[in-house]
């Protein structure tokens, strides 16, 4: 009995009452500060662990939101503990619902209703893709905040629920920012080249990891500028803006998963970075 005692003394000494209350949105990404100290510092949160980097000597958890998490409160658990002690702490984490648009396209009927030879190539197109995000980067820990890839208007913001030829679909999966074609896209983020395909409907597509289950994907291209494997610094021009594939005009689709969650791009920069 004493030692239970002792124990739950333990636990309220160790823990942190005075938990942050975080406000987000759907597709939202987090920067949060660790309320704690110690060895081996590690948070959770959504069901997931997120990766922690540092600034200024603080270390700040990136917690990506995806587009279709259940608007409700969740924790944020941070745990550090070492062969001397054990420290934790919880935060809360309130996720609205995403303000997203809705956008409608008219496309030709081939690009809308699919043949069987059509179908197997999206799958196997999807199957590419999914491949390409699980594939894991080992690349320098790096502050992941992006840069624009290209400067346009964005012409579908992210998760607009879309309606093809008036049937609705799964939302946009990320942003559509209209340029001319051949306009140069830059790599938002130092990373390394993971696929370079023609697909079906996203035309030619190329995926970059950029390591800690960052991972962004570039579609619609006029070409790609580079291979599988090839490495990336921030900034390197790796395609040109096109409109191959299922496209209305030239134009970027820019998406990003982060450790699975797809999330909007935008809350990869800077934050009170102006529109491209
Ligand atoms: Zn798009």
């Amino acid at each position: 009995m004493q030692k239970l005692l002792y124990f739950i003394a333990f636990l309220c000494a160790s823990q942190n009452l005075w938990a942050t209350n975080y406000q987000a949105a759907q597709g939202d990404v987090l920067r949060v500060p660790a309320p704690i100290s110690g060895e081996h510092l590690t948070v959770k949160a959504l069901g997931k662990n997120w990766p922690i980097y540092h600034k200024d000597g603080q270390p700040i958890a990136w917690i990506g939101i995806h587009l279709n998490v259940k608007p409700a409160t969740y924790d944020i658990q941070w745990f550090a503990g070492g062969a001397a002690s054990v420290n934790q702490a919880v935060d809360k984490l309130d996720v609205k619902k995403g303000d997203f648009r809705i956008s409608h396209i008219e496309v030709a009927k081939k690009m809308s209703s699919f043949d069987e030879e059509a179908l197997q190539r999206i799958r196997a197109d999807q199957a590419s893709i999914k491949k390409a995000y699980k594939t894991n980067v080992a690349i320098k820990p790096q502050w992941p905040e992006m840069i624009w890839p290209v400067r346009g208007i964005i012409s579908t913001p992210f998760a607009a629920q879309r309606y093809v030829n008036g049937n609705p679909r799964s939302p946009h999966s990320g942003l559509d920012i209209a340029a001319p074609t051949g306009t140069p896209v830059k790599a938002p983020l130092a990373g390394k080249v993971l696929l370079v395909e023609d697909m079906f409907l996203n035309g030619t597509l190329v995926t970059i990891g950029h390591g800690n289950g960052i991972t962004t994907v570039y579609a619609h291209l006029n070409k790609s500028l580079v291979q599988v494997g090839d490495e990336l610094k921030q900034g390197d021009v790796f395609a040109e803006v096109g409109s191959t594939g299922r496209s209305t005009g030239p134009h970027l689709h820019w998406g990003v998963q982060f450790n699975g969650n797809k999330v909007n791009p935008k809350a990869m920069l800077p934050l009170a970075t102006p529109e491209p």
